[in-house]
């Protein structure tokens, strides 16, 4: 049983084959999926997608990209939706510095706006971070994100930065580039951060592992990940994905 905790099956790239993607990711042993919606559109087919079938779950919330956009009404009806029992998780928010969109300081309000709320609500937060480590950890720090914990979505820092987003209560999530030959210190933090706060993601349709690297990614190569985790620790990939599971469902309280 493998959950991955971070698809976008509400992408427009599935829009043909959809029923095969989930298919196959079932066939891989895929038992849950969370489908992360990050503005109007995406979240809309998020809630469709988590209505429709029982082992999907939607995490819902405003990318830091799209920061600017966001108006007191985006908020308030994430906060109406955040009640329906398939909503397991604000998100995805947090800072993204490589795109310039939105502004710095809009980035750092929206994602302060959704801690609170997330507080409110008593969810978790799922983190995207790009180029950001510094701002992120000092705002989870500053809003007391502790209190509801999360995930540090497709991780890419370093093992000392992990362990601080540990101590902060925070789970660590490895997607595709932990399979890439190049990729130094997503390997290093699957070597160090241990069973009991690791989780499996895809991000698809973005970051297909390592044999599909550059192709359209999907549910089914969470195993990939799986796989490549169990290699670096020295453990059989039944143990990763037993414990990443069970991470997983505890955080999200899914029974
Ligand atoms: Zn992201
Ligand atoms: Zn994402």
């Amino acid at each position: 049983m493998l959950f991955d905790t971070h698809a976008h099956l509400n992408d427009e790239q599935y829009k043909d084959d959809l029923q095969e993607v989930i298919k196959r990711a079932q066939k891989e042993g895929v038992s849950n999926m969370v489908v992360v919606g990050f503005d109007r559109q995406t979240i809309e087919k998020a809630m469709e997608l988590a209505k429709n079938y029982e082992f999907i779950y939607a995490c819902i919330g405003w990318h830091p990209v799209d920061a600017i956009d966001m108006t007191p009404e985006d908020l308030l009806w994430i906060e109406e939706l955040s009640a329906h029992p398939k909503v397991v998780a604000l998100g995805e928010m947090g800072l993204d510095y490589h795109w310039d969109k939105s502004p710095k300081d809009i980035q750092k309000e929206v994602f302060r706006k959704q801690i609170r709320l997330a507080k409110k609500v008593k969810l978790p937060i799922v983190i995207h971070n790009r180029e950001a480590t510094g701002d992120i950890v000092e705002i989870l720090k500053e809003e007391g994100a502790e209190e509801v914990g999360g995930i540090m979505h497709c991780f890419s820092g370093s093992p000392e930065i992990a362990k601080e987003c540990m101590n902060m209560n925070f789970y660590i999530s490895l997607g595709g580039p932990v399979t890439f030959k190049n990729a130094k210190k997503p390997k290093e933090v699957a070597a160090e951060v241990p069973l009991d706060k690791l989780l499996i993601e895809t991000d698809c349709p973005y970051l297909a592992p390592h044999p599909f690297r550059g192709k359209r990614n999907e549910p089914a190569y969470v195993k990939l990940v799986a796989e490549q985790i169990a290699e670096i620790k020295g453990v059989s990939v039944e143990e990763i994905a037993e414990a990443t599971t069970r991470n997983a469902k505890k955080l999200f309280a899914i029974k």
